[in-house]
Formats: C-alpha cells, sequence, structure tokens
C-alpha cells in the first residue's frame, strides 16, 4: 500500500531514526521503501560488522542495540529496503539514488520522503592532523565494529565528546593494548551540566560507569586539554599538549580525534528544507515542527535533524511517520504520539546538556597556526581561509571563501572541514559564526560514477 496518490514513502537512513519511521508506517499498512548507503541496518551507533568476519564484539550485546536489529528483522520481508543504496539528491519529487556507487537510470518517485540521515564526526584540527595513522573518532569506531581494526596499538582518543569515552572502552574491550582519553572541556563543564544530563538518568548512569571502569583500568584521563599538537615522519609518532599550566608529550602510534557530532543536512537542503544555525551544537541544522514536518510532504527524524542519541532518533522516527500517517489521512493515536515526545524531549534535554559538558573548542580556531591545513581533500590552510575571510567585502559567505580557496570543495564536499572553516574565517572577521552562513547542498552530495554516453546505467 502506498500514498492515495499511489507513491511510496521513501525512508532515507536505516539507522533508528529510520527503523522506528518504518515500523509506524508497517504498523499501519504502508510499505515504504527504505534506502540506506551501508551494507546493513543499524545506523551509526548500532552498525552491524561483516558476518563473515564472526567478530563477537561486546557493544553488540547491548539491549539497545539488540532492540533495534530484532525490530528490523521483525520488519524486514514488510519493507522494500534498498541497502548499499546512496541517495545523492532530491529533485522535484523524486529521489535520486547509486547503487555501490553507480548511479540509477531514473529517481524514485516519493509521495512522502523521510529523511533519517543521522549525523557523522565534528572535527576540530590540530597541528599534524592530516599525518597517517589519525583518524576521526567515528572512522576508529567504524573500522572496529565493521571490520574488526584497530587504528593502533597505543591510541588517543582526543576532543570533546562522550564518545571519546565510549570508543575508548570500545578499544580496550576489544583488546587494544593502551588507551589515553584527552579531552578539552574542563571537569567543571561537567558538573556543571549534570543535572541537564539526568534528564534521562540512565545516561548519567552510564557516562560515570564509564569513567569509573576506565579509571579502575588505570586509563590516562585529562580533562581542559589546550593546544594540541600531533608529530611524527610520515605517520603519527606521538603528541603534546598543554595541561595545567604545563606542556606533556607522549607517544602514541593512533590518535582519534571527535568533537561531537555534526547533522547531515545536505538531503534536507536539496528537498526544499528550512536551516537554522543551532548555537548551543555550533552547526546549522533542518527547521522543521515539533512533529518533525520539514516542507511539503518531507519529514526528518534523528541526529540529522537535532544531535539526540539513539534512543531519541528512534522516538522521532516514530513520531514523523506518525505526522506523515496523519497527513495522508490515516487516524493516529495523540496519546501515544503525546507520550513519544515526551520521551523523546527528556533526552533531547540530556543531549543539550551533553553539548554543554563537551564544548566545542571554539577558542582555538583563532589560535590555531596559519600553517595547519584545514581542507584536506583540497590541501588548503587556515592561513589561505583567514586571509581570504578578512578581505572579504560585502556580505559575508563561507560560500565565496570556498569558490576563492577551494577549502570545501574536495570530495567530502565540506563535511570534515566545513564547521571548521566557518570558525577561522568568522575569528579572522571578528564575527558570530553564524554570520557566514552554511556551505551549500550540491547534487551529487557524495562522489558517485556518472556513466558516459557509451555507458548503460544500471
Ligand atoms: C561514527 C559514529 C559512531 C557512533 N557510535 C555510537 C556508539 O557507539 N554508541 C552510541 O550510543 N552512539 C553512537 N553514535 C551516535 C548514534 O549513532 C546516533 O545518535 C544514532 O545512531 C542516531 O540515529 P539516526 O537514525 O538518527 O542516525 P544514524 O544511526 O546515523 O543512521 C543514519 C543512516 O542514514 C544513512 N544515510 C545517511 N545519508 C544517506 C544518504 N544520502 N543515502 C543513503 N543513506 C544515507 C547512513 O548510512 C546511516 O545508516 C555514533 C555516531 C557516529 C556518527
Amino acid at each position: 500500500m502506498t500514498d492515495q496518490n499511489n507513491t511510496p514513502v521513501v525512508i532515507v537512513g536505516a539507522g533508528p531514526a529510520g527503523i522506528g519511521a518504518a515500523a509506524v508506517l508497517v504498523a499501519a499498512g504502508l510499505r515504504p521503501i527504505l534506502l540506506d548507503e551501508g551494507r546493513a541496518p543499524g545506523g551509526q551507533g548500532y552498525r552491524k560488522s561483516d558476518p563473515a568476519l564472526g567478530l563477537n564484539l561486546a557493544y553488540a550485546q547491548e539491549p539497545e542495540y539488540k532492540a533495534i536489529h530484532a525490530l528490523f528483522e521483525r520488519l524486514r520481508d514488510k519493507i522494500d529496503y534498498r541497502p548499499e543504496t546512496l541517495a545523492w539528491s532530491v529533485d522535484a519529487g523524486s529521489v535520486f539514488t547509486a547503487f555501490r556507487g553507480s548511479v540509477a537510470s531514473e529517481g524514485i518517485p516519493f509521495g512522502r520522503l523521510i529523511l533519517a540521515t543521522g549525523a557523522t564526526d565534528k572535527v576540530a584540527p590540530v597541528p599534524g592532523w592530516t599525518l597517517p595513522g589519525v583518524y576521526s573518532l567515528g572512522g576508529a569506531q567504524v573500522l572496529l565494529k565493521d571490520q574488526g581494526c584497530a587504528i593502533g596499538q597505543d591510541v588517543v582518543f582526543y576532543g570533546s565528546s562522550p564518545l571519546l569515552y565510549l570508543a575508548a572502552w570500545q578499544y580496550l574491550e576489544a583488546g587494544a593494548l593502551k588507551v589515553t582519553v584527552l579531552d578539552t572541556t574542563p571537569f567543571s563543564a561537567k558538573m556543571k551540566a549534570s543535572a541537564a544530563i539526568a534528564s534521562v538518568p540512565k545516561l548519567l548512569r552510564q557516562g560515570l560507569g564509564l569513567i569509573a571502569r576506565l579509571r579502575m583500568r588505570g586509563i590516562t584521563m585529562r580533562h581542559g586539554v589546550t593546544d594540541m599538537a600531533i608529530h611524527g615522519d610520515g605517520r603519527v609518532e606521538g603528541i603534546s599538549y598543554s595541561w595545567k599550566g604545563r606542556r606533556e608529550t607522549r607517544a602514541c602510534d593512533g590518535v582519534a580525534i571527535g568533537h561531537g557530532l555534526r547533522s547531515e543536512i545536505q538531503l534536507a537542503e536539496l528537498a526544499g528544507c528550512g536551516l537554522a544555525y543551532n548555537a548551543l551544537f555550533d552547526q546549522w541544522q533542518p527547521v522543521v515542527d515539533a512533529d518533525g514536518r520539514g516542507g511539503s510532504g518531507v519529514y526528518l527524524a534523528g541526529d540529522g535533524t537535532r544531535i539526540g542519541g539513539a534512543v531519541a532518533a528512534e522516538l522521532a522516527g516514530r513520531i514523523a511517520a506518525s505526522a506523515c500517517l496523519a497527513d495522508l489521512g490515516h487516524a493516529v493515536d495523540a496519546a501515544e504520539v503525546a507520550e513519544l515526545k515526551r520521551r523523546r524531549d527528556a533526552h533531547w534535554r540530556a543531549q543539550d546538556g551533553l553539548a554543554r559538558a563537551f564544548a566545542w573548542p571554539r577558542k582555538g580556531f583563532a589560535e590555531l597556526p596559519d600553517a595547519t591545513v584545514l581542507c584536506r581533500c583540497e590541501n588548503v590552510t587556515a592561513g589561505q581561509v583567514r586571509g581570504i575571510a578578512k578581505t572579504m567585502t560585502g556580505i559575508p559567505d563561507i560560500n565565496r571563501v570556498k569558490a576563492l580557496s577551494r577549502c570545501g570543495m574536495g570530495r567530502c564536499q565540506s563535511r570534515m572541514c566545513g564547521l571548521a572553516a566557518i570558525e577561522v574565517a568568522a575569528a579572522a572577521r571578528g564575527e558570530a559564526p553564524a554570520n557566514l552562513t552554511h556551505y551549500r547542498a550540491q547534487p551529487p552530495i557524495k562522489p558517485v560514477a556518472i556513466p558516459t554516453s557509451s555507458q548503460e546505467v544500471a
């Protein structure tokens, strides 16, 4: 069954938000199309390792992980699930896709579109971050969860994110020989934010338990680290940083950097949703109503709209699908939706607390040495971005900095460097980052193989 125009409901993203949305649509008798560029469902946090590797990672035993995968298995034959399918554009009521990198000949027309595209790492560059052996925190986790590989034997987890501690623990459990956690936010910020985090008491308990377990294993954890630099001749060999007024150095062979998450917003923008700057999470995010409506026939849910964690994502997916059903004329239980919102909002409050406890190191961008590479795809330095930003006349716009410097113009399309480039440019001009607007989305949002005229499309 599809909507009244006989065009399907398409969901992009098979993480908790997309799976939650699919569950609600299936319960109402619909058969949604669920697209995901990944090989298996579960999204980023509940990533499933390749069964051929026979990995038995501890995180896959957690009840939340098992519940989302069990839910997906119950839905599998009631939905049109298309893995390894990237949605690279949305235009005129169709989603344009590529299967294993090759573009499909036609778009998928949709009656309603639910975007549950999740988030990726927020990274604040430091000198030496382009050395081999340095990964984004998410990249280091993906390698472990997907392939059972570690990025090194002696790994430093650096940045400002609750996931630093979680990833360090996941590495320890998987057998990494040594891990160190260097957090740029002072411990006092965590204490101040604890009341908000306690909006979900389990989250606070889990966080404190994790830190206690790391401490019991004798893991070095530093809070309030500044002036981080990564050193090595051809690859990572060590780091240096300032802490409590002194300079420390240590050897290591892997560094994972993460400063929280940034919503994947490109498809939302291409689908016509408005964007607004979220000062708490230091990024642009889609504008939605309380039910996740982002525009005509477009709904959004999960970390792609607001960083809220996996539980909030699933709840938001269910809420967005309920709004979609209501708009299609189905009866929806208002009390049930109100309860979903109550639970989602508690998780959002807790995540707002986490955003304060693990702050984006804004001050560091003004002090970043000119020679530090910001855009690793196009090899553009902080100094080049500063030079252009300072002389920009008229209304400041990061897209002009991009055009003149190529910063954010490469393969990752500003996913990795965009937020940092905005911060560096804003600091150079003495402006608020929001004044520089956001990198505009352009299709294809990720590289795809475009067939030449003599080749057939898939
Ligand atoms: C790398 C990483 C590791 C994490 N690890 C943990 C963890 O260990 N524990 C924890 O509690 N939380 C973790 N988180 C946070 C947690 O994953 C999220 O809060 C939660 O998964 C959000 O659910 P979601 O459904 O909104 O998005 P996600 O789970 O991110 O799912 C989004 C899905 O959309 C797909 N997608 C995105 N864009 C497209 C597109 N254009 N075309 C097709 N498919 C697309 C992605 O492949 C992905 O499967 C992690 C986050 C990241 C980024």
